[in-house]
Formats: C-alpha cells, sequence, structure tokens
C-alpha cells in the first residue's frame, strides 16, 4: 500500500506531480481542494460553505474536512494506496489522517515536501488564475493563501519529520527532474 502525501505551498504542484504519480503508480488521488471545487460547481450545501472560505483564502473548519476526507477514503475499495494532494494542512488533519490510516491497518509511507520559491509560486499562480479563472488564483487571495500556508500549514514539515515521513523534493526546475526525484524517494522507502 502506498500512501503518499504530496505537500507544499499553493502552486508548488501537487497536482501536477500527483497526475503523475497516478499514471505511474496507479493509486487513487484526492485532492480536497478539488473535491471543494465540485461541491461549488454543484451548489450543494457543503458547496455553498464551503465557498466563502477559499475565496477569503482561508482553510475549512478541520471537523468538516476530516469528515469529508473519510467519506473519499472510504469509497476506494480494493485501492492500491492513496495520493493525498492537499490534505492535511494542519496538524489537526495530519492526526485524523493518521488515526483513519491506523484504523485501517495502514500509514502514510512518506510525506514529500515540494519546496518552491515564494516569487515563483506567485508567477505560477497569477498566470493560472489568468489561464483558467480560478475565483482564488488573484493577487489579493493568493497572498492570503501563503500567510495561511506558513502559519497552518507548514508546521507539518516539522510534525512529520517527527514521524520519521517527510522528503525534501526541490521543487522548482525541470517536471521531469522533480518527478524522477519524487519517484527516488518513493522507491526508497516502498
Ligand atoms: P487547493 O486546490 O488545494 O489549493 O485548495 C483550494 C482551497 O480549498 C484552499 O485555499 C482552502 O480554502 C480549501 N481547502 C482545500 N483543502 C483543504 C484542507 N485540507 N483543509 C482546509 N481547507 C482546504
Amino acid at each position: 500500500m502506498l500512501n503518499i502525501v504530496i505537500f507544499g505551498a499553493p502552486g508548488s504542484g501537487k497536482g501536477t506531480q500527483s497526475e503523475l504519480l497516478v499514471e505511474k503508480y496507479g493509486v487513487n488521488h484526492i485532492s480536497t481542494g478539488d473535491v471543494l471545487r465540485a461541491e461549488i460547481k454543484n451548489a450543494t450545501s457543503l458547496g455553498k460553505v464551503a465557498q466563502g472560505y477559499i475565496e477569503q483564502g482561508q482553510l475549512i473548519p478541520d471537523d468538516l474536512m476530516i469528515d469529508i476526507l473519510a467519506s473519499v477514503l472510504d469509497g476506494f475499495k480494493e485501492s492500491k494506496g492513496v495520493i493525498f494532494d492537499g490534505f492535511p494542512r494542519t496538524i489537526a488533519q495530519a492526526e485524523a489522517l493518521k488515526k483513519m490510516l491506523n484504523g485501517r491497518g495502514q500509514e502514510v509511507t512518506l510525506m514529500l515536501d515540494l519546496e518552491v520559491p515564494e516569487d515563483v509560486l506567485m508567477d505560477r499562480l497569477i498566470k493560472r488564475g489568468q489561464q483558467t479563472g480560478r475565483a482564488d488564483d488573484n493577487e489579493e487571495t493568493i497572498k492570503k493563501r501563503l500567510h495561511v500556508y506558513h502559519t497552518q500549514t507548514a508546521p507539518l514539515i516539522d510534525w512529520y519529520k517527527q514521524e520519521g515521513k517527510h522528503h525534501h523534493i526541490e521543487g522548482f526546475g525541470e517536471l521531469e527532474k522533480i518527478f524522477g526525484d519524487i519517484c527516488e524517494a518513493i522507491e526508497k522507502k516502498k
């Protein structure tokens, strides 16, 4: 079972690398951001709650997010493993994930920490906003999201170091080189 937390600031390339990993390892992929955007698109009650937080660049409350993750995870039958993309984003979420996986006799195999310089993140997200029209990819909201990343999410780096799961990946450069580094880290842990 290959359970990978793909971690990094907004714009660090988690989604792109996740797609490549799904193709190579045949694992499932949960992007909590994609789950929430689909709920918003379908105008569900969850979508209505999530929209306010996302537009403000804030995190959805932990309890809600943990319930969503548990129900997506329950839907994966006979899975080879899961790429967790955009989850956990807080220590409470990381603890909940650990508990959830332990309850299934599993654990996080490794956490890949994609590190990208701040000015590059900003450029990438602004470009993505222009190309996709994603509502939270505008300069003001990006700044808020980066602040939330540094204050609420980055502490997970030390948390996963203590768990012995953290693996640093240089996330700036050629896509293939980054993917190669990721695969090398996975092969060592498998
Ligand atoms: P993403 O596509 O991963 O950048 O997520 C977009 C937005 O969805 C974030 O800025 C948060 O508002 C919300 N979100 C996604 N994942 C989570 C999470 N694990 N916890 C709380 N909020 C989340």
